[in-house]
């Protein structure tokens, strides 16, 4: 277990903790005294580093828009980066859980691209890719519009499966699972506050991997707690794919047990056979079960455009493994997947996406460079969970390469999560929250 305050030097206010990557490239451009004091931009992209090349992101959420602004200011002007992005802006998921209890609007969750054009020089083009060509190295958008590429990311989170008996968009509508957030976010957030005294609300947690491993229980804490005192005698019961809590167990099993006994009910190892949207009554392997709103997370799977261009590798088929020195794909040269689409050892979420950006951002550097990759890339992952309206857990894991597995596993004695449930993490959520957001966006 790691103390509060060594968690917060590595994940907190103070800004978001980088690893090495990244700063050996920038050192090697100082190091050319000609670009040395140019910069290309007021933020620090420097105007030549001697890179050049052309690199297309697709997806500008946690993964994309980062990865978008460390290759311009670690690789400088010489290197293009386009940032194609289906929508105008960014919902953020972290936080919206706090939409649910309405102490946080959708609208404070909203990030627009215009620093990344502005500051530091991201062509941003708002568009839907559909067609990957890998061997014309380009990306063709809905509209027919291409963009061709020297080395391409994809980074566009996930889809979610389609539960038996929500096949219409009508029965998707009366059923939620507000993992994606934006109008769905808002729509249950109404379902929650239209409940009666003595109301029902059940969801569902997929089975790993999805996307924020404490995210669900989280959700669960929020909304009974909000039930709590302005829905009286209302139940919350969670239905977990999974044989036991995934994530922060300690401060799972406290809310569940104690703090929310009350009103929640856990249910492990509960399989979904079917949804009936018109009943509100969900068939399980425990049995039916009726709800006033019905808050199911389907099984995920990376996002559409890796599936539809013959991109996943894995032995499920639904996201694509990856080289974790430099998030290539393992069976797609020049093709990088990072944040939730990739299949890595680290968890969904968008902190690690943020880092992973950093690591695959520095690998493209070098490849271009012809420079070889950071041997030993770090990278780590925090998370903050609301219990109650006014107080917060949290989690962090370190992860170093491992080269004997290839893999990234974690640092045991800087992993951990909080001793107890507290309103000071509930501050340092915030703040935390800011700087990720900050350092992705801004
Ligand atoms: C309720 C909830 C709470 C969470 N809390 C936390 C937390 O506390 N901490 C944490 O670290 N993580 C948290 N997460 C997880 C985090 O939100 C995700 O892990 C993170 O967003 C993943 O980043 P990404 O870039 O891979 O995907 P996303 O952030 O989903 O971004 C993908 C982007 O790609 C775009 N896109 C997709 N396909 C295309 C295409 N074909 N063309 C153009 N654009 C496309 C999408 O529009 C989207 O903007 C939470 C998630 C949820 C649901």
């Amino acid at each position: 277990m790691i103390d509060r305050r060594k968690f917060i030097q590595w994940a907190g206010a103070s800004g978001i903790a980088f690893s090495s990557v990244g700063w050996s490239l920038l050192a090697r451009a100082d190091s050319k005294k000609k670009n040395s004091t140019k910069t290309g931009t007021s933020t620090g992209v420097p105007a030549n580093t001697g890179i050049k090349g052309r690199v297309v992101v697709i997806g500008g959420g946690m993964a994309g828009a980062t990865v978008a602004k460390y290759l311009r200011l670690w690789g400088g002007t010489g290197v293009a980066v386009t940032l194609i992005e289906r929508d105008s802006a960014y919902t953020s998921n972290i936080m919206s859980n706090l939409v649910l209890n309405g102490s946080r609007t959708i609208g404070s969750l909203q990030y627009g691209y215009g620093n990344l054009s502005s500051r530091y020089g991201v062509k941003v083009v708002q568009g839907e890719v559909l067609t990957i060509d890998p061997v014309g190295k380009k990306v063709v958008l809905a509209g027919g519009t291409s963009h061709a590429y020297d080395r391409l990311v994809i980074a566009p989170g996930v889809d979610f499966d389609i539960l038996p008996g929500l096949e219409s968009s009508a029965a998707q509508a009366k059923v939620p699972h507000a993992w994606k957030a934006g109008p769905q976010t808002t729509a249950l957030r109404n379902m929650i506050t239209a409940m009666p005294n003595g109301g029902v609300f059940v969801m569902s947690i997929p089975a790993k991997p999805y996307r924020c491993p404490p995210g669900p229980y989280e959700r669960a804490c929020v909304v009974a707690d909000w039930l709590k005192t302005n829905r009286p005698g209302s139940k919350v019961i969670v239905l977990d794919a999974n044989p036991g809590i995934t994530a922060e167990v300690n401060a799972f099993t406290d809310a569940f047990y104690n703090v929310h006994a009350d009103v929640i009910e856990y249910q492990p190892g509960v399989t979904i056979t079917s949804v009936d949207a018109t009943t509100m009554t969900v068939d399980t392997s425990i049995g039916n079960i009726r709800a006033n709103v019905l808050n199911l997370i389907p099984p995920h799977r990376a996002g559409k455009v890796i599936s539809a261009n013959g991109l996943t590798n894995t032995a499920d088929g639904r996201w694509t493994k990856v080289d974790v020195l430099s998030y290539e794909s393992t069976t797609a040269p020049g093709i990088h997947v990072i944040g939730d689409a990739s299949a890595t050892t680290q968890p969904k979420a968008g902190h690690i996406a943020n880092q992973e950006a950093k690591v695959c951002a520095d690998a493209i550097l070098r490849l271009l460079s012809g420079l070889a990759l950071d041997p030993s890339p770090h990278t780590n992952s925090a998370c903050y969970s609301p219990i109650t309206a006014t107080t917060a857990s949290w989690l962090t894991a370190n992860y170093r390469y491992d080269a004997a597995t290839a893999s990234m596993v974690p640092v045991p004695a800087s992993s951990g999560e909080a001793a107890a449930r507290s309103t000071k993490n509930f501050d340092e959520m915030g703040k935390w929250f800011a700087a990720l957001m900050g350092d992705t966006f801004a």
